[in-house]
């Protein structure tokens, strides 16, 4: 029996458990819908992971609501990144024991990154008594299960560190968007970014099978779906550990042949594995946009040498250099990190002089925050929280510069938009071009989820405005 076998033989086991909570869930609400009340913090990961747990409620006979009092269910999707994550996370869960208190049959729930580290379940476990079921990253698939010993028990339930090395298929899938969807290619991480706590909760490094994600590539497609990103922590990495190696740029091409009307985009790459193949499977892909999502986090060689990230500012440029010249409009972004233990500010201009030269559409922008169990957090960290915040600042204003500077230099083109909301203003839409730059325009909210082309006729700041063009 293979690995694969043997885990869609567990599934069966979860399908029963559904089934037993659902009969619970019955008699409780008394004939009506349980509700779950579901949210989930942190990056696109963890959002999928919220899309798989919405998935098995909504087989458990759950429905959704967005109001925590009305819920049988509260579940927080937990995320573990940044100390402000964190802390944010425990500020909701301590409002819950009111909640509870008023509605005493109401199971509060766990999971996610930060369920994952020592610390933070003994401090659950010591300070937050009216939680009732913890569970980690890797025990997802065994969601049905855990919540039924909870509900049956009355106990408390925590399952946490359980790694079985491996990916589960076929659990269901709730997907927020109607038009936009995540697909997850591979599970985990094995950079160890000496500031990063996701491979310590989120495990080695597991890619899904190619047959698996063309086939949920396709399902996708077919149901209309317009916008498709490809997920991973290093997408760069992908197939290394399967059988029969497939690495990302023959994935991506082999997804960017189905045939259809959709964008497909990913996130997340390494730049130290990044390659010219990918880059060349991008400017010649039919369906793939020109959007570069490529995380350099300082532009200091003796920084990212501390960080444990294994590319040079030079090997960045490199890409980079290549990257525009096949590819002329390329909408570029990135993770920057300010104040790293250590980092000087001679080491902060190097960040700077870095994202002057190659002009970001955005920036995803973190002050450093130690990670217990990492290296960064016991490294010497001499300069102040708030001078780290003045670099910051400093930063943003140089980013949003170069944004503005961007924006306004398509003023005049007309450019393919996908159609995503309501402005909030009376007639008004808003969209994103391939190059996640966002636009504004006139426009009837029966076109959402469709491609349409916009002529750009004003940039207000990192805003696009225009107009429908003739089609
Ligand atoms: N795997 C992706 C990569 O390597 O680019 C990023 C994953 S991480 C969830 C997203 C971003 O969070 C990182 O790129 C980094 O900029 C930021 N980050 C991670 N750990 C951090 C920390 N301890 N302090 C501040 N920012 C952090
Ligand atoms: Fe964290 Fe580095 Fe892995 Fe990204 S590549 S998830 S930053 S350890």
């Amino acid at each position: 029996m293979t690995d694969f076998e043997f885990l869609q033989d567990g599934l069966k086991d979860q399908q029963g458990y559904m089934q037993m909570v659902q009969s619970i869930m019955e008699v409780r609400a008394r004939g009506a819908q349980p509700l779950a009340y579901i949210r989930t913090y942190g990056c696109q990961q963890n959002v999928s992971d919220g899309e798989k747990i919405k998935g098995m409620l909504q087989q458990m006979g759950y429905s959704f609501t967005e109001r925590e009092e009305d819920a049988d269910l509260i579940l927080f999707n937990t995320c573990a990144v940044r100390e402000h994550a964190e802390d944010r996370v425990f500020g909701n869960v301590g409002a819950l024991k009111n909640i509870k208190r008023r509605h005493p049959s109401m199971l509060i729930a766990l999971c996610g990154c930060m369920m994952e580290q020592e610390h933070v379940a003994e401090r659950i476990r010591k300070s937050f008594p009216f939680v009732n079921l913890v569970f980690g990253t890797h025990s997802l698939h065994r969601f049905p299960k855990l919540l039924y010993e909870a509900l049956f028990t009355g106990k408390r339930v925590v399952e946490r560190g359980v790694d079985d090395h491996t990916i589960v298929e076929g659990l269901p899938v709730r997907r927020d968007g109607e038009f936009k969807a995540w697909l997850p290619i591979m599970y985990g991480c094995d950079n160890f970014c000496s500031y990063c706590v996701v491979p310590h909760v989120r495990g080695r490094e597991r890619s899904r099978q190619p047959q698996a994600v063309l086939r949920e590539a396709e399902e996708l497609i077919r149901s209309g779906y317009r916008d498709i990103t490809l997920l991973g922590q290093n997408v760069n990495s992908y197939g290394k550990n399967l059988e029969q190696p497939v690495n990302f740029s023959q994935l991506l091409g082999e997804i960017d042949r189905i045939p259809g009307n959709y964008w497909l985009r990913f996130m997340t790459s390494h730049p130290k594995d990044a390659t010219q193949e990918m880059i060349d499977t991008m400017a010649s892909g039919k369906h793939i946009c020109h959007h570069l999502h490529l995380p350099f986090q300082s532009g200091s060689n003796r920084v990212l040498k501390e960080m444990n990230r294994r590319y040079t500012r030079e090997k960045y440029q490199e890409m980079i250099l290549y990257a525009k010249s096949k590819m002329p409009d390329l909408s570029l972004t990135s993770d920057v990190i300010v104040g790293f233990p250590g980092e000087t500010y001679e080491d902060f201009q190097e960040t700077l002089s870095l994202i002057r030269e190659v002009e970001f559409t955005s920036l995803f922008t973190f002050i450093f925050s130690p990670r217990v169990g990492t290296p960064a957090a016991s490294m010497d960290d001499p300069v102040p929280y708030e001078e780290k915040s003045a670099w910051f600042r400093e930063l943003l204003n140089v980013q949003e510069e170069i944004a503005a500077k961007r924006c306004a230099s398509l003023v005049g083109q007309e450019l393919t938009v996908l159609v995503e909301e309501k402005t909030g203003k009376d007639g008004e839409l808003s969209g994103r071009t391939q190059g996640n730059m966002i636009v504004e325009f006139p426009g009837d909210p029966s076109d959402i989820g469709r491609f349409i082309k916009v002529k750009v006729t004003q940039a207000r700041n990192w805003i696009l405005k225009g107009e429908p063009a003739e089609q």
